[in-house]
């Protein structure tokens, strides 16, 4: 394949604002009604702005 550079033709998709391109959010989670400690705990979950592609809608 050749890996020509087009011009400016093709915008690059914008990321996504909230996952940041990433495709998906990582919440804190927060495990502690009996010890109030926040944990480093994270939990990944898909992006529902861009619903895992990274990319922005609009
Ligand atoms: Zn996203």
């Amino acid at each position: 394949m050749a890996a020509r550079k087009s011009p400016a033709r093709k915008v690059a998709p914008k990321e996504c604002p909230d996952c940041k391109g990433v495709g998906e959010t990582t919440e804190t989670v927060q495990v502690g009604t009996r010890k109030r400690r926040d944990t480093e705990h994270r939990q990944a979950a898909l992006c529902l702005s861009c619903f895992g592609t990274g990319h922005a809608t609009t």
